[in-house]
């Protein structure tokens, strides 16, 4: 076996679980140290800045320079009794990901030595220089001037002996060049909205809030095999490499128990997001060998989505003390499943109703047909802007590449309610009126009888209802769900905007509020009747099905990105005040480039390896055949020899074949990418990217992959999947 394979493989295999220690506390006593939560604020706060800060964050007000300079000071006080010397102001630049900056506390006194210190300016706003953060020519990179600012309704964490405090990245134009910015706008817009229908039926309705609950699926590597793999360390997925005999056929995985060291791993894990007040509740094995998720109670979406952020940067850390790698790309092996990133998302009032749990009442669930029916026209009418707000280069291996389901949004709604739904479409309100009674007989099951019928049910599906939420289940697991949910969260706004709009007018021209309310669900229902699939969208039937209804079939990324910059897309962004036309324009090229760099880097690893490491291996073996059948030549008469040898022969002749065939696609694929390179747009890189360099990467990997079949164990050089997919 080639050395470094080898050594890896040994090393993997010999390693022990890490043991962890606990601590002797129990969680609510370390729960949240590292986070200035309220009662650090209660404490570390003069009690009137306390209380103007809660203030502004309840209710979403500016806060005060004097104010800020209290809290800044405080807050300092906090991370230095907690060993903080540095602060930064964390925020989510368009890569995926964080950013920070680190400063330490530390000014001049004026008399030769420093004191620690830090103000309220520093704490609201502050410029770091963005001029490498992706803005898709927002600005020109030699202004490389923007600025951030605390966002206070995200508490401050320390990690790493570091305080971070959570900000908006805006530029000095005021355009957005992050993932935050959007999101809160998004979440305001919801807010409003929904809080408008909410009040069609409870005037005591104030607030109403988005509530996220991701499930993040990840694969472990051993570190030893994950440093053999450079296309693992460099693209986070392996750009080649033969299906094992064993990989997910038995679901053993899914239902064995979790191997010692990663258990140890998810501990600590779990200590780590506790401490830092993440509420991670479940974790278990996934279908696939090695693929684990890990899934937190839910929070209001903000926050859920900073926490799925930390949590990705804390799971690299926590996997290195234990050797292992942890990846979170979409799709690292063929043949088995990809990770994904459920989004359990869902909308409730400040009076504590789930506005999407069907009621006790006739009037509850009037409102919970309202609040559904508006999700399902505003999936209805943007079904292709959701689709683009979850694609990437890598995501696109899970969702409309091979193996994978379709990339159409269609939306999932059970049984129950798609006989409620029917009935809705198909009467009036008189006939559903309960005869001699002022109620509506819509026919409704309670929440456990829904539960079951759609929790069990539809996999497949990529947005479907589940007894009291919706769950976008199309994310990919790598991403930054404000993505998803600055589309959502807008494009729902909108639709309750509009269900607000048509009652108010039909009650001005003197229809019953009820039956205002009523017309609006019917239509809505109708109108969107498209959007909703309850069977196997894995089917080929579906494809051709879902063309026939409308929805958006598309299957290339770089053209999905498209639905961004449709008029109707940038009509509701603008309504809704969260992109500008311009800001959506900038932040496309962004996801363009994106696309293409990653196919780049992708490209060249393969290049790399294919002729570096692949290609000698091959020829060294064929080599070896070659010599074989030249000594049989020397020891037996020609006919003896021809029938000995005629196995090698056909062996070299398709590894001379497979060579060949490796060569010409890499010269083609480095000829398509330069070609690609020198494109006018990001659009047409993106593009070209996809059409012509992806199918040559495609070629050159089954040509690899058929050599591994061929070539001696002893000398092929990459650990193989067998070896990367079983920790012991
Ligand atoms: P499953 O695997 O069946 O989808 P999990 O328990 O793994 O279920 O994950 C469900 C996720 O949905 C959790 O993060 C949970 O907190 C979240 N969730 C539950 N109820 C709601 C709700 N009303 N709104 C948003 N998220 C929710
Ligand atoms: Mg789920």
């Amino acid at each position: 076996m080639s050395s470094l394979r080898f050594k890896s493989v040994m090393e993997a295999s010999r390693r022990k679980a890490i043991p962890v220690e606990l601590p002797k506390e129990r969680v609510e006593k370390y729960y949240a140290c590292q986070v200035f939560n309220r009662s650090k604020m209660f404490e570390y706060l003069p009690k009137e800045t306390y209380e103007s800060l809660v203030d502004a964050i309840d209710n979403k007000k500016p806060l005060s320079r004097k104010v800020a300079d209290s809290v800044a000071e405080g807050m300092k006080r906090w991370a230095i009794d907690c060993g903080a010397r540095h602060y930064t102001h964390w925020f989510h630049p368009l890569t995926d990901g964080t950013a920070e900056k680190h400063d330490s506390f530390i000014e001049h006194d004026g008399k030769g030595g420093v004191v620690e210190s830090f103000t309220g300016k520093l704490l609201v706003q502050q410029e770091p220089d963005a001029s490498s953060f992706p803005n898709g020519g927002i600005r020109n990179t030699f202004e490389a001037r923007g600025y951030s600012a605390w966002d206070i309704s995200s508490p401050a964490f320390i990690i790493e002996n570091t305080l971070c405090i959570p900000t908006i990245f805006i530029s000095y134009t005021g355009e957005s060049l992050d993932y935050k910015t959007p999101l809160l706008k998004a979440l305001n817009s919801i807010d409003k909205a929904a809080t408008r229908v909410a009040r069609l039926f409870d005037k005591g309705v104030n607030h109403v809030d988005s509530f996220l609950g991701w499930e993040q699926e990840y694969f472990l590597v051993d570190e030893a095999l994950y440093a053999a793999r450079p296309d693992l360390a460099l693209t986070g997925r392996t750009l080649m490499g033969h299906e094992s005999a064993k990989n997910q056929q038995l679901e053993d995985h899914y239902f064995g128990s979790i191997p010692s060291r990663v258990e140890a791993f998810m501990l600590e894990l779990e200590l780590e997001a506790h401490k830092l007040g993440i509420p991670v509740k479940t974790r278990h094995n996934e279908v696939a060998p090695n693929q684990f998720e890990l899934a937190p109670i839910y929070e209001e979406t903000n926050l859920a989505n900073d926490h799925n952020l930390l949590l990705m940067s804390v799971m690299n850390e926590v996997a290195r003390r234990h050797n292992f790698r942890v990846l979170l790309h979409e799709k690292p092996f063929a043949g088995i499943n990809g990770s994904g990133k459920h989004n359990n998302w869902s909308l409730g009032t400040d009076k504590g109703d789930n506005l999407f749990s069907p009621g006790k009442t006739p009037e509850e669930n009037l409102r919970f047909l309202a609040f559904t029916s508006s999700v399902m026209n505003a999936v209805y009418r943007h079904n292709g802007l959701l689709k683009a707000a979850i694609i990437s280069a890598t995501n696109a291996h899970r969702l409309g590449g091979n193996e994978a389901p379709p990339a159409i949004i269609s939306m999932f709604m059970g049984n129950q309610l798609s006989k409620v739904l029917d009935r809705i479409e198909n009467s009036t309100i008189e006939e559903l009126r309960i005869s001699g009674k002022d109620e509506l007989n819509l026919n409704i099951a309670q929440v456990p009888e829904l539960r079951i019928d759609n929790t069990d049910r539809n996999r497949t599906s990529p947005f479907a209802f589940t007894g009291n939420r919706f769950e976008f289940r199309a994310v990919g697991s790598s991403s930054n769900c404000a993505a998803a949910m600055i589309a959502l969260n807008a494009a729902v706004a909108d639709s309750l905007d509009g269900f607000a709009d048509n009652v108010e007018a039909a009650v001005a021209k003197g229809e019953r509020v009820e039956t205002a309310i009523f017309n609006e669900i019917k239509r809505m229902v109708k109108e969107s009747k498209p959007i909703h699939f309850d069977g196997n969208g894995y089917s080929k039937e579906w494809q051709e099905e879902a063309r026939k209804r409308g929805l958006d079939v598309e299957t290339s990324g770089p053209l999905m990105y498209d639905a961004y910059l449709e008029p109707k897309t940038v009509e509701m962004f603008t309504r809704m005040g969260v992109f500008t036309e311009k800001e959506l324009e900038a932040r496309n090229e962004v996801k363009w480039e994106m696309y293409s760099k990653k196919l780049q880097i992708e490209s060249r690893v393969l290049g790399d390896l294919a002729i570096n490491h692949i290609l000698p291996a091959a020829t060294r073996y064929q080599s070896v055949l070659l010599d074989n059948v030249y000594k049989i030549k020397q020891v037996f008469d020609a006919d003896r020899a021809a029938k000995i040898s005629a196995q090698d022969i056909k062996a070299i002749e398709k590894i001379s074949e497979a060579i060949a065939a490796i060569k010409d696609e890499v010269e083609k694929m480095v000829s398509v990418r330069h070609k690609a390179n020198r494109m006018p747009s990001e659009r047409e890189k993106a593009i070209a990217y996809h059409d012509d360099v992806a199918p040559c990467m495609e070629q050159i990997r089954k040509n690899i992959d058929n050599l591994e079949l061929m070539v001696d164990n002893e000398i092929w050089p990459l650990p193989k999947y067998r070896e990367l997919l079983f920790i012991r």
